[in-house]
């Protein structure tokens, strides 16, 4: 991976790669921006070009440190990432002690804390000492969603770099050129994704392509009841089938409303979803994306997956 892969991200990297080219890119730094955007990808992309031994066009991504970084395997990269659960102090001694050494096989030591938001007090307090007086041979990448959760003494520490996501129809040119996507599936992660390259690119080794148009025809089309073919899905999966349900009556919605199939997130079923736009009136719409959304927010609260299936169904096929 190189920066020219990172396309959209025109803002942080023009930042980024002045800093680097001044030898400023060091020191602390928060990425900021919504869920899955690439901020981690850039952080790593960045710890490659300052550790890269290649001789020309860092980072070469060839090199054996370019290669150990793109793996996690560099022992000068440091990754904290416990999803959102707490990040303790017990990891942030960890980073104090290694950041007290000198670089084992690079030039700089590199951590990256993922959602840096989870930080509990007393890790972030602890976090200070070396934000204060990084040694000059280590960078610290916060990166973070939810900036707003960080204390405020740490986020004055750190340089802020902000990312946003891209217009989806870049993300779909982007997913289609540098990651040899077809059309039709580029088209459906950009927009699923809402512009987030990072969350496009973990999805797109998933079935979630299959699983979406599965969901359309079984309950949308054929009008099944839910609660038989879901009821054996964890919450995880629930909520993901919740929100490609989602994706199919905001394309509806939106059809209806006359908008391009281009305009889609289900381009690839567009046909199909031009054929259901008799079938809803603007007020059923309306209620079925409210009841989804009630869903949602009822799975997140534990309540009986089963009820809310129940309820959902019956709200689908009374239309
Ligand atoms: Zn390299």
């Amino acid at each position: 991976m190189r920066f020219s892969d990172c396309l959209g991200h025109d803002r942080p990297l023009t930042i980024i790669k002045a800093h680097l080219e001044n030898n400023r890119f060091s020191g602390s730094y928060i990425f900021s921006g919504p869920e899955g955007i690439g901020k981690r990808m850039v952080a790593k992309i960045a710890a490659q070009e300052l550790n890269c031994t290649g001789q020309t066009d860092k980072p070469c991504g060839l090199c054996d440190s370019c290669r150990k970084i793109e793996k996690s395997e560099h022992p000068d990269l440091h990754i904290i990432e416990h999803g959102e659960a707490q990040i303790k102090i017990e990891d942030i001694r960890g980073i104090l002690r290694q950041a007290s050494f000198r670089p084992y096989e690079g030039r700089v030591k590199v951590f990256i804390i993922d959602n840096a938001h989870a930080l509990n007090s007393e890790a972030a307090n602890s976090l200070l000492k070396v934000l204060e007086e990084p040694p000059k041979d280590v960078l610290i990448i916060l990166i973070t969603h939810k900036p707003q959760n960080i204390i405020k003494t740490v986020l004055s520490r750190c340089k802020l770099i902000k990312f946003c996501p891209l217009i989806r129809a870049r993300l779909e040119t982007v997913l289609i050129k540098n990651y040899a996507l077809d059309k039709a599936t580029a088209h459906f992660l950009a927009f699923y994704a809402e512009g987030r390259l990072g969350l496009a690119l973990r999805l797109k080794d998933t079935p979630l392509l299959k699983e979406k148009n599965k969901i359309f025809d079984s309950f949308i089309l054929s009008g099944k009841p839910l609660d038989r073919d879901l009821m054996g899905q964890n919450k995880e999966q629930l909520r993901v089938s919740l929100n490609i349900l989602a994706s199919w009556f905001r394309d509806i919605y939106l059809l209806k409303c006359g908008a391009s199939g281009q305009e889609a997130i289900h381009l690839d079923r567009h046909s199909d979803l031009l054929k259901l736009i008799p079938r809803f009136s603007f007020k059923q719409l309306d209620e079925i994306m409210a009841t989804l959304s009630e869903s949602s927010l009822y799975l997140e609260r534990n309540i009986n997956s089963k009820l809310i299936l129940h309820n959902l169904g019956a709200q689908l096929w009374k239309a």
